[in-house]
Protein backbone atom coordinates (compact mmCIF):
# COMPACT_ATOMS: atom_id res chain seq x y z
CA UNK A 1 0.00 0.00 0.00
CA UNK A 2 1.66 3.47 -1.49
CA UNK A 3 0.97 6.64 0.83
CA UNK A 4 -2.28 8.01 -0.33
CA UNK A 5 -1.98 11.55 0.51
CA UNK A 6 0.04 14.33 -0.69
CA UNK A 7 3.31 15.21 -0.11
CA UNK A 8 5.52 18.09 -0.03
CA UNK A 9 6.86 17.22 -3.02
CA UNK A 10 3.57 17.95 -5.00
CA UNK A 11 3.29 21.70 -2.95
CA UNK A 12 4.92 24.97 -4.45
CA UNK A 13 6.70 26.30 -1.29
CA UNK A 14 9.12 28.90 -3.48
CA UNK A 15 8.80 31.95 -1.20
CA UNK A 16 5.20 30.73 0.39
CA UNK A 17 4.90 30.34 4.26
CA UNK A 18 4.79 27.02 5.57
CA UNK A 19 2.99 26.36 8.37
CA UNK A 20 4.73 23.07 9.62
CA UNK A 21 3.30 20.57 12.40
CA UNK A 22 6.17 18.89 13.78
CA UNK A 23 6.23 16.46 16.66
CA UNK A 24 9.55 18.20 18.90
CA UNK A 25 8.06 16.73 21.98
CA UNK A 26 11.63 15.92 23.55
CA UNK A 27 12.62 15.06 26.94
CA UNK A 28 14.30 17.35 28.95
CA UNK A 29 16.55 18.10 31.72
CA UNK A 30 17.26 21.11 33.74
CA UNK A 31 16.51 22.83 29.81
CA UNK A 32 18.35 20.74 28.17
CA UNK A 33 17.47 17.72 25.12
CA UNK A 34 18.38 14.50 26.39
CA UNK A 35 16.68 13.07 23.50
CA UNK A 36 17.18 14.80 20.14
CA UNK A 37 15.71 11.58 18.22
CA UNK A 38 12.43 13.21 17.25
CA UNK A 39 14.39 16.70 16.15
CA UNK A 40 16.78 14.77 13.97
CA UNK A 41 13.42 13.00 12.20
CA UNK A 42 11.81 16.64 11.42
CA UNK A 43 14.92 17.53 9.95
CA UNK A 44 14.67 16.22 6.26
CA UNK A 45 11.23 18.28 5.70
CA UNK A 46 12.60 21.17 7.08
CA UNK A 47 16.02 21.00 4.97
CA UNK A 48 13.58 20.42 1.80
CA UNK A 49 11.87 23.43 2.80
CA UNK A 50 14.79 25.70 2.82
CA UNK A 51 15.88 24.28 0.28
CA UNK A 52 13.06 25.40 -1.94
CA UNK A 53 12.75 28.58 -0.30
CA UNK A 54 9.85 28.48 1.92
CA UNK A 55 9.73 30.57 5.35
CA UNK A 56 9.38 28.06 7.36
CA UNK A 57 7.22 28.06 10.83
CA UNK A 58 7.23 25.26 12.98
CA UNK A 59 4.45 24.54 15.70
CA UNK A 60 4.62 21.34 18.33
CA UNK A 61 3.67 20.37 21.73
CA UNK A 62 5.65 19.37 24.49
CA UNK A 63 4.80 17.69 27.55
CA UNK A 64 2.18 18.55 29.30
CA UNK A 65 1.18 21.97 30.16
CA UNK A 66 -1.96 22.88 32.19
CA UNK A 67 -3.07 24.97 29.28
CA UNK A 68 -3.13 28.38 31.48
CA UNK A 69 -0.56 30.31 29.73
CA UNK A 70 3.03 29.77 29.75
CA UNK A 71 5.08 27.96 31.64
CA UNK A 72 8.80 27.93 31.51
CA UNK A 73 9.63 23.75 31.88
CA UNK A 74 7.43 23.47 28.90
CA UNK A 75 9.10 25.58 26.70
CA UNK A 76 9.85 24.73 23.03
CA UNK A 77 12.86 27.23 22.97
CA UNK A 78 15.38 24.40 24.24
CA UNK A 79 13.95 22.26 21.23
CA UNK A 80 14.57 25.19 18.98
CA UNK A 81 18.11 25.54 19.82
CA UNK A 82 18.80 21.86 19.28
CA UNK A 83 17.48 21.95 15.77
CA UNK A 84 19.49 24.83 14.93
CA UNK A 85 22.64 22.29 16.80
CA UNK A 86 22.03 19.76 14.76
CA UNK A 87 21.05 21.59 11.57
CA UNK A 88 23.64 24.02 11.27
CA UNK A 89 20.92 26.64 10.94
CA UNK A 90 19.92 30.05 12.17
CA UNK A 91 16.19 29.35 14.31
CA UNK A 92 14.39 31.91 15.34
CA UNK A 93 12.23 31.17 18.11
CA UNK A 94 9.55 32.92 19.68
CA UNK A 95 8.06 32.82 22.91
CA UNK A 96 4.33 33.31 21.59
CA UNK A 97 2.12 30.71 19.49
CA UNK A 98 -1.18 32.65 18.76
CA UNK A 99 -0.95 36.54 20.10
CA UNK A 100 0.58 39.39 18.23
CA UNK A 101 4.50 38.48 18.81
CA UNK A 102 4.05 35.30 17.15
CA UNK A 103 2.22 37.42 13.74
CA UNK A 104 4.85 39.52 13.85
CA UNK A 105 7.20 37.07 13.80
CA UNK A 106 5.53 35.47 10.77
CA UNK A 107 5.23 38.28 9.39
CA UNK A 108 9.20 39.62 9.03
CA UNK A 109 10.53 36.07 8.01
CA UNK A 110 12.14 35.86 4.23
CA UNK A 111 12.03 32.97 2.17
CA UNK A 112 14.84 30.25 3.93
CA UNK A 113 13.69 31.95 7.37
CA UNK A 114 13.13 29.02 10.33
CA UNK A 115 10.53 29.83 13.07
CA UNK A 116 9.48 27.31 16.41
CA UNK A 117 6.63 28.67 18.00
CA UNK A 118 6.18 28.52 21.47
CA UNK A 119 4.10 25.32 22.55
CA UNK A 120 0.82 24.77 20.97
CA UNK A 121 -0.53 23.77 24.73
CA UNK A 122 -0.04 26.79 26.54
CA UNK A 123 -3.55 26.67 25.88
CA UNK A 124 -6.18 24.88 26.53
CA UNK A 125 -7.82 25.29 23.28
CA UNK A 126 -5.54 23.31 21.21
CA UNK A 127 -6.55 20.01 22.99
CA UNK A 128 -9.85 20.57 22.08
CA UNK A 129 -9.14 21.05 18.82
CA UNK A 130 -11.20 24.71 18.94
CA UNK A 131 -11.94 26.15 15.68
CA UNK A 132 -10.22 29.79 16.70
CA UNK A 133 -6.94 27.82 17.28
CA UNK A 134 -7.29 26.55 13.99
CA UNK A 135 -7.61 29.79 12.41
CA UNK A 136 -4.95 31.59 13.85
CA UNK A 137 -2.45 29.52 13.15
CA UNK A 138 -3.63 28.73 9.58
CA UNK A 139 -3.54 32.41 9.36
CA UNK A 140 0.16 32.11 9.57
CA UNK A 141 0.73 29.83 6.46
CA UNK A 142 -0.06 29.54 2.94
CA UNK A 143 0.32 26.27 2.73
CA UNK A 144 0.13 23.37 5.76
CA UNK A 145 2.19 20.47 6.80
CA UNK A 146 1.89 17.64 8.79
CA UNK A 147 5.35 16.03 9.64
CA UNK A 148 4.33 15.34 13.94
CA UNK A 149 3.71 11.55 13.17
CA UNK A 150 3.90 10.83 17.28
CA UNK A 151 0.41 12.89 17.73
CA UNK A 152 -0.98 12.43 14.10
CA UNK A 153 -3.61 10.15 15.58
CA UNK A 154 -4.73 12.89 18.37
CA UNK A 155 -7.54 15.61 16.82
CA UNK A 156 -6.34 18.33 18.00
CA UNK A 157 -5.93 21.77 17.03
CA UNK A 158 -2.57 22.28 15.77
CA UNK A 159 -2.46 18.56 14.41
CA UNK A 160 -6.19 19.14 11.71
CA UNK A 161 -7.25 22.16 12.26
CA UNK A 162 -5.30 24.29 10.01
CA UNK A 163 -6.45 21.56 7.04
CA UNK A 164 -9.54 22.79 7.12
CA UNK A 165 -8.39 26.53 5.92
CA UNK A 166 -5.31 25.61 4.35
CA UNK A 167 -3.91 23.03 1.70
CA UNK A 168 -1.90 20.34 3.80
CA UNK A 169 0.51 17.67 2.88
CA UNK A 170 2.29 15.77 4.63
CA UNK A 171 6.36 15.85 5.43
CA UNK A 172 8.73 12.99 4.75
CA UNK A 173 8.68 11.76 8.49
CA UNK A 174 5.10 11.56 8.33
CA UNK A 175 4.58 9.92 4.79
CA UNK A 176 7.95 7.11 5.81
CA UNK A 177 6.03 6.29 9.18
CA UNK A 178 2.94 5.46 7.44
CA UNK A 179 3.87 3.82 4.89
CA UNK A 180 6.21 1.74 6.53
CA UNK A 181 3.60 0.48 9.31
CA UNK A 182 1.00 -0.03 6.52
CA UNK A 183 2.81 -2.13 3.92
CA UNK A 184 4.79 -4.46 6.18
CA UNK A 185 0.78 -5.71 7.13
CA UNK A 186 -0.24 -5.27 3.51
CA UNK A 187 2.03 -7.47 1.83
CA UNK A 188 4.50 -8.55 4.36
CA UNK A 189 7.88 -10.48 2.98
CA UNK A 190 7.23 -14.39 4.54
CA UNK A 191 7.88 -15.55 6.86
CA UNK A 192 6.67 -12.55 8.95
CA UNK A 193 6.87 -12.75 12.63
CA UNK A 194 5.44 -10.18 15.24
CA UNK A 195 6.65 -10.03 18.37
CA UNK A 196 4.51 -8.81 21.37
CA UNK A 197 5.59 -7.63 24.57
CA UNK A 198 5.07 -5.44 26.98
CA UNK A 199 3.06 -5.14 30.50
CA UNK A 200 -0.69 -5.77 29.76
CA UNK A 201 -3.28 -7.86 27.52
CA UNK A 202 -5.60 -4.91 27.67
CA UNK A 203 -3.38 -2.38 26.05
CA UNK A 204 -2.55 -4.50 23.47
CA UNK A 205 -5.77 -6.72 22.24
CA UNK A 206 -6.44 -4.52 18.91
CA UNK A 207 -2.61 -5.10 17.95
CA UNK A 208 -2.55 -8.66 18.87
CA UNK A 209 -6.03 -9.12 16.88
CA UNK A 210 -4.46 -7.23 13.33
CA UNK A 211 -0.92 -9.45 13.95
CA UNK A 212 -3.05 -12.46 13.96
CA UNK A 213 -4.66 -11.91 10.39
CA UNK A 214 -1.50 -11.11 8.95
CA UNK A 215 1.54 -12.57 10.77
CA UNK A 216 2.67 -16.44 10.08
CA UNK A 217 3.93 -16.59 13.69
CA UNK A 218 2.91 -14.55 16.84
CA UNK A 219 5.59 -14.60 19.56
CA UNK A 220 4.43 -13.47 23.12
CA UNK A 221 6.57 -12.10 26.08
CA UNK A 222 6.57 -9.50 28.92
CA UNK A 223 3.63 -9.51 31.50
CA UNK A 224 0.54 -10.39 29.16
CA UNK A 225 2.42 -13.84 28.73
CA UNK A 226 1.07 -14.49 32.35
CA UNK A 227 -2.73 -13.84 31.69
CA UNK A 228 -2.09 -16.38 28.78
CA UNK A 229 -0.92 -19.00 30.78
CA UNK A 230 -3.98 -18.21 32.57
CA UNK A 231 -6.10 -18.99 29.81
CA UNK A 232 -3.89 -22.34 29.75
CA UNK A 233 -5.00 -23.25 32.77
CA UNK A 234 -1.17 -22.67 34.08
CA UNK A 235 -0.69 -21.04 37.08
CA UNK A 236 1.56 -17.85 37.56
CA UNK A 237 2.32 -17.44 40.75
CA UNK A 238 2.52 -13.41 41.82
CA UNK A 239 3.37 -12.44 38.12
CA UNK A 240 1.65 -9.93 36.84
CA UNK A 241 -1.92 -10.84 35.43
CA UNK A 242 -5.76 -9.15 34.53
CA UNK A 243 -8.42 -11.78 35.44
CA UNK A 244 -10.52 -9.86 33.05
CA UNK A 245 -8.83 -10.51 30.20
CA UNK A 246 -7.82 -14.15 30.54
CA UNK A 247 -10.99 -15.01 28.25
CA UNK A 248 -10.15 -13.03 25.29
CA UNK A 249 -6.80 -14.05 25.60
CA UNK A 250 -7.92 -17.16 25.20
CA UNK A 251 -10.20 -15.96 22.11
CA UNK A 252 -6.76 -14.76 20.44
CA UNK A 253 -5.29 -18.34 21.05
CA UNK A 254 -8.31 -20.11 19.38
CA UNK A 255 -8.31 -17.76 16.60
CA UNK A 256 -4.82 -18.02 15.98
CA UNK A 257 -5.08 -21.91 15.90
CA UNK A 258 -8.25 -21.50 13.42
CA UNK A 259 -6.26 -19.09 11.02
CA UNK A 260 -2.66 -21.34 11.07
CA UNK A 261 -0.72 -18.96 13.11
CA UNK A 262 1.77 -20.35 15.32
CA UNK A 263 1.94 -18.69 19.09
CA UNK A 264 4.86 -18.98 20.70
CA UNK A 265 4.44 -18.10 24.50
CA UNK A 266 7.41 -18.63 27.19
CA UNK A 267 8.93 -22.13 28.04
CA UNK A 268 10.81 -21.16 30.77
CA UNK A 269 10.66 -17.80 32.75
CA UNK A 270 13.18 -15.69 35.04
CA UNK A 271 11.23 -15.12 37.83
CA UNK A 272 11.67 -12.99 41.43
CA UNK A 273 10.42 -13.13 45.14
CA UNK A 274 9.83 -9.45 44.79
CA UNK A 275 9.42 -6.96 41.88
CA UNK A 276 12.90 -4.86 42.43
CA UNK A 277 16.27 -3.55 41.11
CA UNK A 278 17.73 -5.61 43.64
CA UNK A 279 15.64 -9.10 42.75
CA UNK A 280 17.90 -11.97 42.11
CA UNK A 281 16.11 -14.32 38.78
CA UNK A 282 15.54 -17.68 39.08
CA UNK A 283 14.74 -19.84 36.22
CA UNK A 284 11.70 -21.89 36.14
CA UNK A 285 9.80 -23.47 34.04
CA UNK A 286 6.72 -22.47 32.30
CA UNK A 287 4.83 -25.44 33.59
CA UNK A 288 5.90 -25.04 37.78
CA UNK A 289 5.55 -20.98 38.71
CA UNK A 290 5.59 -21.49 41.83
CA UNK A 291 2.78 -19.47 44.18
CA UNK A 292 5.50 -17.07 45.76
CA UNK A 293 6.97 -16.03 42.23
CA UNK A 294 6.28 -13.56 40.17
CA UNK A 295 7.52 -13.81 36.26
CA UNK A 296 9.91 -11.22 35.60
CA UNK A 297 11.43 -12.04 32.47
CA UNK A 298 11.39 -14.57 29.96
CA UNK A 299 14.41 -17.36 30.62
CA UNK A 300 17.28 -18.50 28.38
CA UNK A 301 15.10 -21.79 26.50
CA UNK A 302 12.64 -19.26 25.76
CA UNK A 303 15.01 -16.97 24.44
CA UNK A 304 16.79 -19.76 22.02
CA UNK A 305 13.53 -20.26 20.62
CA UNK A 306 12.48 -17.10 19.70
CA UNK A 307 15.69 -16.28 18.55
CA UNK A 308 15.29 -19.47 16.04
CA UNK A 309 11.99 -17.93 14.75
CA UNK A 310 13.23 -14.21 14.42
CA UNK A 311 16.40 -15.94 12.04
CA UNK A 312 13.98 -17.83 9.72
CA UNK A 313 11.89 -14.57 9.49
CA UNK A 314 11.97 -12.48 6.12
CA UNK A 315 10.04 -9.51 8.24
CA UNK A 316 9.77 -8.91 11.84
CA UNK A 317 7.35 -6.07 13.57
CA UNK A 318 8.37 -5.97 17.19
CA UNK A 319 6.80 -3.96 20.14
CA UNK A 320 6.75 -4.97 23.92
CA UNK A 321 9.67 -5.41 25.62
CA UNK A 322 10.03 -9.17 27.15
CA UNK A 323 10.55 -8.44 30.56
CA UNK A 324 11.32 -5.90 33.32
CA UNK A 325 14.33 -4.64 31.31
CA UNK A 326 14.26 -1.08 33.35
CA UNK A 327 16.22 -3.77 35.91
CA UNK A 328 19.73 -5.36 34.51
CA UNK A 329 18.63 -8.53 35.77
CA UNK A 330 15.62 -8.62 33.82
CA UNK A 331 16.54 -7.03 30.47
CA UNK A 332 18.20 -10.61 29.35
CA UNK A 333 15.16 -11.53 27.21
CA UNK A 334 14.99 -8.34 25.78
CA UNK A 335 18.70 -7.97 24.36
CA UNK A 336 18.55 -11.58 22.87
CA UNK A 337 14.90 -10.75 20.92
CA UNK A 338 16.99 -7.29 19.94
CA UNK A 339 20.17 -8.73 19.44
CA UNK A 340 18.84 -11.57 17.37
CA UNK A 341 16.48 -9.43 15.21
CA UNK A 342 20.13 -7.17 14.49
CA UNK A 343 21.81 -10.16 13.81
CA UNK A 344 19.19 -10.83 11.07
CA UNK A 345 19.17 -9.74 7.54
CA UNK A 346 15.35 -9.47 7.65
CA UNK A 347 12.98 -6.43 7.63
CA UNK A 348 12.73 -5.25 11.14
CA UNK A 349 10.50 -2.34 12.28
CA UNK A 350 10.07 -1.50 15.82
CA UNK A 351 7.10 0.14 17.71
CA UNK A 352 6.44 1.31 20.99
CA UNK A 353 7.75 3.89 23.39
CA UNK A 354 9.71 1.30 25.72
CA UNK A 355 10.32 -1.52 22.87
CA UNK A 356 12.64 1.73 21.13
CA UNK A 357 14.07 2.67 24.80
CA UNK A 358 15.12 -0.69 25.11
CA UNK A 359 16.59 -0.94 22.00
CA UNK A 360 18.46 2.53 22.37
CA UNK A 361 20.02 0.95 25.58
CA UNK A 362 21.09 -1.92 24.03
CA UNK A 363 22.46 0.39 21.19
CA UNK A 364 21.26 -1.52 18.41
CA UNK A 365 19.27 0.98 16.67
CA UNK A 366 21.40 1.82 13.84
CA UNK A 367 20.60 -2.21 13.05
CA UNK A 368 16.91 -1.89 12.82
CA UNK A 369 15.33 -1.18 9.34
CA UNK A 370 13.16 1.29 10.64
CA UNK A 371 11.89 2.55 14.22
CA UNK A 372 9.35 4.50 14.69
CA UNK A 373 9.01 8.04 16.21
CA UNK A 374 5.74 7.24 17.38
CA UNK A 375 4.17 5.54 20.03
CA UNK A 376 0.64 5.88 20.68
CA UNK A 377 -0.05 6.39 16.78
CA UNK A 378 2.08 3.79 15.35
CA UNK A 379 0.05 1.30 17.19
CA UNK A 380 -3.06 2.75 16.01
CA UNK A 381 -1.74 2.02 12.74
CA UNK A 382 -0.53 -1.33 13.75
CA UNK A 383 -4.65 -1.89 15.07
CA UNK A 384 -5.79 -0.58 11.22
CA UNK A 385 -7.09 2.65 12.58
CA UNK A 386 -6.88 5.85 10.65
CA UNK A 387 -5.03 8.72 11.96
CA UNK A 388 -6.91 12.05 12.01
CA UNK A 389 -4.44 13.92 10.89
CA UNK A 390 -3.12 11.98 8.08
CA UNK A 391 -6.91 12.11 7.17
CA UNK A 392 -6.97 15.84 7.20
CA UNK A 393 -4.77 15.77 4.26
CA UNK A 394 -5.15 15.84 0.66
CA UNK A 395 -5.58 13.10 -1.39
CA UNK A 396 -2.74 12.03 -4.13
P1 LIG B 1 5.82 -0.29 24.59
O1 LIG B 1 5.97 1.08 25.21
O2 LIG B 1 7.05 -0.71 23.85
O3 LIG B 1 4.57 -0.41 23.77
P2 LIG B 1 4.57 -1.37 26.96
O4 LIG B 1 4.35 0.00 27.45
O5 LIG B 1 3.42 -2.16 26.53
O6 LIG B 1 5.68 -1.35 25.78
O7 LIG B 1 5.28 -2.23 28.08
C1 LIG B 1 6.50 -1.87 28.65
C2 LIG B 1 6.55 -2.21 30.12
O8 LIG B 1 6.22 -3.57 30.35
C3 LIG B 1 7.93 -1.98 30.69
O9 LIG B 1 7.87 -0.93 31.63
C4 LIG B 1 8.28 -3.31 31.34
O10 LIG B 1 8.91 -3.17 32.58
C5 LIG B 1 6.92 -3.96 31.51
N1 LIG B 1 7.03 -5.42 31.62
C6 LIG B 1 7.56 -6.27 30.74
N2 LIG B 1 7.55 -7.52 31.22
C7 LIG B 1 7.00 -7.47 32.46
C8 LIG B 1 6.73 -8.43 33.47
N3 LIG B 1 7.02 -9.74 33.30
N4 LIG B 1 6.16 -8.00 34.61
C9 LIG B 1 5.86 -6.70 34.78
N5 LIG B 1 6.09 -5.75 33.88
C10 LIG B 1 6.67 -6.13 32.72
MG1 LIG C 1 5.02 1.96 26.92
Amino acid sequence: MAFTKKTVRDADVDGKRVLMRVDFNVPLKDGVVTDDTRVRAAVPTIQYLKEHNAKIILMSHLGRPKGDGPEPAFSLKPAAEKLAEVTGYDVKFVDDTYGEKAAEAVAALEPGDILVLENVRFDKREKKNDPEIAKTLASYGDIFVLDAFGTAHRAQGSVVGPAAYLPAYAGFLLEKEVDTLTSIFAEPERPFVAIVGGSKVSSKIGVLDHLIDSADTLIIGGGMAYTFFLAQGRSVGLSLKEEDWVERAGEMLKKAEEKGVKILLPIDNRVADHFGEDAVPEVVSSDAIPDDREGMDIGPETEKLYADAVKAAKTVFWNGPMGVFEFDNFAHGTEAVARAIADSDCTSIIGGGDSVAAINKFGLADKMSWISTGGGASMELVEGKALPGVEALLDA
